[in-house]
């Protein structure tokens, strides 16, 4: 089974367009995709449109933002239904969030000496939702930084201009959007935190015990040690697997559709329980 789990297009802070992705992943031969826009599911009427014609096997997804011990984090809900109110009540609530971010965002941008930064912003968002990524694209072209990894160093964090601090929603509240709207909900790439091996082992237990599914053992970036932790925290809190590249389609970027790690364990793979 080729899976590919996590995708961004430009509804979210992705390059290309839901039609694009899903060509891709179907020419790399995946039998599983899934679109997972952040707190967005405005991409997949067109992503599902593709995958009808090229008869590959589309998974509705989202990756929505979240709180948990007053740390963001990020949920992936897969196999949810687009239409369900109780979801996309809870996606517009994050979507208002992020406007009101955006604004202070560019405020704080202005103030340090960047000239029209929600405007540039804009314009590489190509008029869709606003993420930081896309303030960190428009510092790279305006030649700030050199590359994402020193925009974020830098700028859009913490105390750096740019840093702005949003309220998002307890994990177990989104949790419940997603399982209302018929999916499972999965913790995206835990070891990408900056948290330490004990704080991810309080924050599996906790999302267990708000009945969260399971998390994603295997992206792009993952390290042999990280994938073969996973496998096991995975059998110690009885959680399923997902699998998923987090492809943007950033310039410079070594990640692809597709090109993913095994699970070591298929019998917990999440798309036998979608
Ligand atoms: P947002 O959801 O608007 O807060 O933006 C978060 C996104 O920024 C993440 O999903 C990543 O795509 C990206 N991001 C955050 N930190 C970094 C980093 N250090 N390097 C590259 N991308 C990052
Ligand atoms: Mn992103
Ligand atoms: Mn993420
Ligand atoms: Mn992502």
């Amino acid at each position: 089974m080729k899976a590919d789990l996590h995708n961004h297009s430009y509804y979210s802070d992705g390059v290309l367009s839901p039609k694009e992705l899903v060509i891709i992943a179907n020419d790399v031969g995946c039998d599983l995709f899934s679109l997972t826009d952040h707190d967005s599911t405005l991409g997949l009427p067109e992503a599902q449109l593709e995958s009808d014609k090229l008869g590959l096997r589309l998974i509705n997804g989202v990756e929505i933002s979240a709180f948990w011990n007053n740390s963001a984090i990020h949920i992936i809900g897969l196999g949810i239904d687009i239409n369900s109110d109780i979801l996309q009540n809870g996606l517009s609530f994050n979507q208002e969030l992020r406007k009101v971010r955006a604004e202070k965002i560019a405020l704080d941008l202005l103030r340090s000496g960047i000239r029209d930064p929600l405007e540039k912003a804009q314009k590489i968002s190509g008029g869709h939702m606003l993420t930081r990524t896309h303030f960190a694209q428009m510092l790279i072209k305006e030649g700030y930084c050199k590359d994402m990894k020193s925009v974020f160093r830098r700028y859009l964090s913490g105390k750096k201009p740019g840093g702005v601090r949003v309220e998002w929603k307890n994990f177990d509240q989104v949790i419940k959007w997603i399982h209302y709207a018929g999916g499972k909900a999965l913790i995206a790439h835990p070891f990408r935190y900056r948290m330490t091996i004990s704080k991810i082992k309080q924050l599996l237990l906790d999302f267990k015990e708000a009945s969260g599914d399971g998390f994603e053992v295997v992206n792009a970036n993952s390290s042999e040690d990280e994938i073969s932790l996973g496998n096991q925290l995975l059998e110690d809190y009885d959680f399923l697997a997902s699998s998923g590249s987090d492809f943007h389609g950033w310039p410079n970027q070594r990640v692809q559709i597709g090109n993913l790690a095994d699970l070591p364990n298929s019998s917990r793979a999440i798309w036998n329980y979608l």
